[in-house]
């Protein structure tokens, strides 16, 4: 009965040093955006897909209408960076959804690391010119969706139909006409920092649907690039969220 009483104590000291290790962990990892400041402008080299980013400023974790979408990504894998111009056109675009679109809230995902180069989930994003931003759901009456957008990193991980339909819940779909007032207050936004939207890459078969909105049609009579072409497994991963380069103008 003693051996069986200090075991158990034992274990529990155990269990509890390893809560306090893994917190104290986090805390270590989570240090450089705690302490981090953003200064002066940034600068962006190469090119999305082979980059570098100097002097990076870290997206706030959220605003007024907006929010990042996980900690993890956050904190730990250091995803929120980019360059000072992407940051203040977000602001911006949200600034403006605040007023135009005031019950609606939106998540961006991710952006990149402090000096570029490449993450964990991209490929691209090495520049600083790049984030993801998940796209607005909504149910049957047309009213947002936010239940799904918790998921955090393993949203990216959510599949909908070719029409947009959540696969594991019929009556969510993709607010295109919400999507499309998103892009076009980023594409004002960027043109107030001196930037463009260069590509958006949303999955090819939900395009039909998208530009059938009357914010879709805006998109397309500004010229804003949608990808046209995109390897099958890149097609099938933007579905959940949309993909922006920006360039500097
Ligand atoms: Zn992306």
């Amino acid at each position: 009965m003693k051996i069986s009483f200090f075991l158990k104590k034992q274990l529990s000291l155990k269990r509890t040093w390893l809560v306090f290790i893994t917190i104290l962990l986090l805390a270590v990892c989570s240090l450089s955006e705690l302490t981090y400041q953003n200064t002066g402008s940034s600068q962006s080299s190469g090119t999305v897909g082979k980059g570098k980013l100097n002097n990076a400023h870290l997206l706030p974790y959220s605003g007024s209408n907006w929010r990042y979408f996980s900690p993890l990504s956050y904190y730990i894998l250091d995803d929120a960076y980019c360059n000072s111009k992407v940051v203040h056109t977000l602001k911006g675009a949200f600034k403006r959804l605040e007023t135009t679109l005031p019950k609606s809230t939106w998540r961006v995902m991710e952006c990149g690391r402090q000096t570029g180069g490449k993450t964990l989930l991209h490929k691209t994003h090495q520049n600083g010119l790049s984030v993801d931003l998940m796209v607005p759901k909504k149910d049957e009456k047309g009213n947002q969706v936010r239940r799904y957008d918790w998921i955090g990193l393993w949203h990216y991980l959510l599949e909908f139909t070719d029409e947009g339909m959540l696969i594991f819940n019929a009556s969510t779909d993709i607010d295109f006409e919400k999507l499309g007032s998103l892009i076009l207050a980023l594409d004002d936004a960027a043109k107030k920092n001196d930037l463009r939207i260069k590509m958006v890459i949303l999955k090819i078969e939900l395009k039909d649907d998208f530009y059938a909105t009357s914010t879709g049609k805006e998109i397309k009579r500004r010229g804003i690039y949608l990808a046209k072409y995109l390897p099958d497994w890149t097609n099938r991963m933007h579905d959940d969220h949309i993909h922006v380069d920006f360039e500097v103008r």
